[in-house]
């Protein structure tokens, strides 16, 4: 695990007053990652560090030759257009660039005026995926979620034997892995409609969210080389919002038995910045697993890292309609919950996905599935609010869902705070959904 150190002290402060001001996402403590340029230059992609509301080009930072030794070398690979290399740099690489723009940041820093000449405002910046993605992985891993889908049919339902046992998990799309801002047509494919007896070829009429996590993977393991659990958080270089946009209908009619495929490969969206597993050092908490359910194999048990295993990071899901828009009426907020509750960890993830022999890159995504906690207004999708589609959710102004309209923007939005830590959040993830491509 990551100990606590000077870059996690609540009470440090930037000499960029806006990285101070209270609620801010990105105060010192945070510094997370992400791929930008200024918006519509066409300039060249390249890395930046959140603090305030600003983004610290460190392209331009580089130009300007202010850090030594392996903190420069982490750098030039921090630089790059995309954030692969320094990915794969491993743990050594980025505690040593992040203590070395937390002193630059610093109140009090010599070079300040050098730093802040390679600053860019947020408001002007757009995005780039951080990373090639080679591989794509979405995971299903809350107990709650689970649950509240399988007693959607049948109230007194269980999970599947194996949950319990193993992360369960399907090998995704890469290709249309889009960042924040996304906007996709609703897909097509075949359903079976309420009543019918053979199946049709159209527009989703089940459109749903998934609030998850994305798990961003620092040094892969060659073929057949497990990464073994003790060692699973030194290969997972930082965590993003992922949104995992689900077509139910589609789903339900092709997913048996191999898994979904139409109904989850037309969009996945994630927010650009990464933060670090550094910075989330102060929100670990313990993982705990009931005395009554399965213990884990030994390759999934975490031992003395049972202590500090899970994150405590607060996830809220808002719907903003497009009337809602027009009227100037703000997002609906709809769930409310935190990453601790998941059934299995991060770590356990990263040493099942590789335990019969398969090589994760540098830059692979991996999916935590979709978060729910154990509490009312805790559901992570459309599905588990509206039971199905049978009880709309209220989103305001006379609007009602069971699924998404065309036109609905979804917002997660995340962040990690309790006394006695600097609050961090990760900004947003935000997709919309536009109207099927007509054929
Ligand atoms: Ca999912």
């Amino acid at each position: 695990m990551t100990l606590l150190d000077p870059t996690h002290a609540p009470a440090a402060r930037s000499w960029l007053a806006t990285a101070n001001a209270a609620g801010c996402d990105f105060p010192i403590q945070n510094l997370p990652f992400a791929v930008l340029r200024k918006r519509g230059s066409g300039e060249a992609y390249r890395g930046a560090v959140a603090i305030g509301d600003q983004a610290l080009d460190l392209a331009a930072l580089q130009a300007r030759k202010l850090l030594p030794g392996a903190a420069a070398d982490a750098l030039a690979l921090a630089a790059q257009a995309t954030l692969n290399d320094f990915m794969a740099a491993g743990p050594g690489a980025w505690r040593a660039l992040r203590h070395a723009l937390f002193a630059l940041l610093a109140e009090g820093a010599a070079q300040a005026d050098a730093v802040r000449a390679c600053l860019l405002p947020l408001a002007d910046v757009e995005y780039a995926l951080p990373a090639r993605i080679a591989d794509y992985t979405d995971f299903y891993t809350s107990l709650d979620h689970a649950l509240n889908c399988m007693r959607i049919m049948r109230p007194e339902a269980d999970v599947t034997p194996n949950f319990r046992w193993l992360p369960q998990a399907y090998h995704g799309r890469a290709s249309t892995i889009g960042v924040s801002g996304q906007r996709f047509h609703r897909p097509r494919g075949q359903f079976l409609p309420p009543g019918a007896s053979a199946p049709v070829f159209a527009p989703c009429t089940a459109m749903d969210y998934e609030l998850e996590l994305g798990l961003w993977v620092g040094p892969g393991n060659a073929a057949g080389q497990p990464i073994a659990i003790d060692q699973a958080e030194q290969h997972l270089f930082g965590v993003c919002l992922l949104n995992d946009w689900s077509a139910r209908d589609i789903q339900m009619w092709e997913m048996n038995p191999l898994g979904p495929f139409h109904a989850k490969n037309f969009a996945t969206t994630v927010s650009p910045w990464i933060v670090t597993m550094d910075a989330l050092a102060p929100y670990r908490t313990a993982w705990t697993r009931p005395a009554a359910d399965p213990q884990p194999l030994p390759y999934l048990e975490l031992g003395a890292q049972r202590a500090t295993a899970a994150l405590d990071i607060q996830l809220e899901v808002r719907l903003q309609s497009e009337a809602a828009a027009r009227a100037g009426r703000g997002p609906a907020r709809l769930t409310g919950t935190s990453f601790r509750h998941q059934y299995w960890s991060a770590a356990q993830m990263l040493a099942h996905h590789t335990a019969g022999g398969c090589a994760l890159q540098a830059g692979d995504l991996i999916g935590t599935g979709t978060i729910s906690g154990p509490g009312p207004g805790e559901a992570g999708a459309m599905i588990e609010l509206a039971h199905g589609g049978q009880k709309p959710v209220d989103i305001g102004g006379g609007e009602r869902r069971g699924f998404l309209a065309d036109g609905d923007t979804v917002i997660l939005r995340g962040w990690c705070e309790k006394p006695g830590a600097a609050r961090i959040g990760f900004g947003e993830c935000r997709g919309t959904v536009l109207p099927a491509i007509a054929i």
